[in-house]
């Protein structure tokens, strides 16, 4: 099983020191390890500390255009937005859809929203709800949020998804299949049971493995998504990125 592409990997352009490199260094290890494709995709521009700003954006196309020419590998200008309200408002405006050839989405602390309830509850209660005392409000609430981002925006990949926001998982896979969103295996965390990846494969729910490196020696590392693949037995078939190369909707 090979890996061919990575699509979600982070830069410098997440603010604060918190991604460590340039895209032409997550090219170039992306070139050593023979990955054909990558996605630049940076932190929404809601987060309070790491978001990526829009004034950057042409930079960041600027330095695709050039790693490309340098590594020959493929590069997409995505971004991870953040989810931002319980009505599934996500921090991508109209006019974003531009520049965005891929559009990552996941819950993240620290970012803002419309407005203090949405902060409350999807921030703070998050944060500090232990899972053992996960309310039904505080599920229900937070699956909502996802559906009605997934009903709203043309979301190709749900990054980490239970990561510090809990959701009915199969709620979530269900709706993500009917719209063609892909279920990301995240290389560092995955929080799912093995359960419920049965039944999501079961059902034919489309999964992508991304690192979600933070530096450039991580890209392309997925062994904890790859891993999970391999002892459950999960069809590569219903996996975009082994073995083939996705594609994903145009957004212009
Ligand atoms: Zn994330
Ligand atoms: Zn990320």
């Amino acid at each position: 099983m090979i890996l061919f592409g990575d699509y979600h990997t982070h830069t410098k352009y997440s603010r604060h020191n918190h991604g460590k490199g340039t895209i032409l260094q997550n090219a170039s290890v992306a070139l050593n390890k023979g990955l054909k494709q990558i996605a630049i995709t940076d932190h929404g521009f809601n987060h309070m500390f790491y978001g990526v700003r829009r004034r950057d954006i042409p930079s960041v196309k600027e330095d695709i255009l050039n790693a490309k020419e340098v590594t020959g590998v493929d590069i997409l200008l995505g971004v991870e937005a953040n989810l931002i309200s319980n009505d599934g408002q996500i921090d991508i405006l109209e006019q974003d859809f531009e520049f965005l050839d891929i559009l990552l989405m996941g819950h993240h602390r620290m970012v803002k929203t419309p407005t203090m309830k949405d902060f409350n509850q999807l921030i703070i209660a998050n944060m500090f709800g232990s899972p053992y005392k996960l309310s039904k409000d505080r599920l229900n609430r937070n699956t909502t949020a996802f559906l009605k981002a997934l009903d709203k925006f043309p979301i190709d990949v749900i990054t980490h998804l239970n990561y510090g926001c809990p959701t009915d998982t199969l709620a979530v896979a269900r709706l993500a299949k009917e719209k063609g969103t892909l279920i990301e295996l995240n290389g560092k965390r995955i929080n799912f049971t093995d359960q419920e990846l049965e039944i999501m494969a079961e059902e034919g729910v489309k999964f992508i493995v991304n690192s979600d490196a933070h530096s450039p020696e991580r890209v392309g590392e997925c062994n904890n998504a790859l891993n999970t693949i391999f002892r459950l037995g999960l069809p590569l078939s219903q996996i975009v990125n082994i073995d083939k190369l996705p594609k994903f909707s145009p957004k212009r």
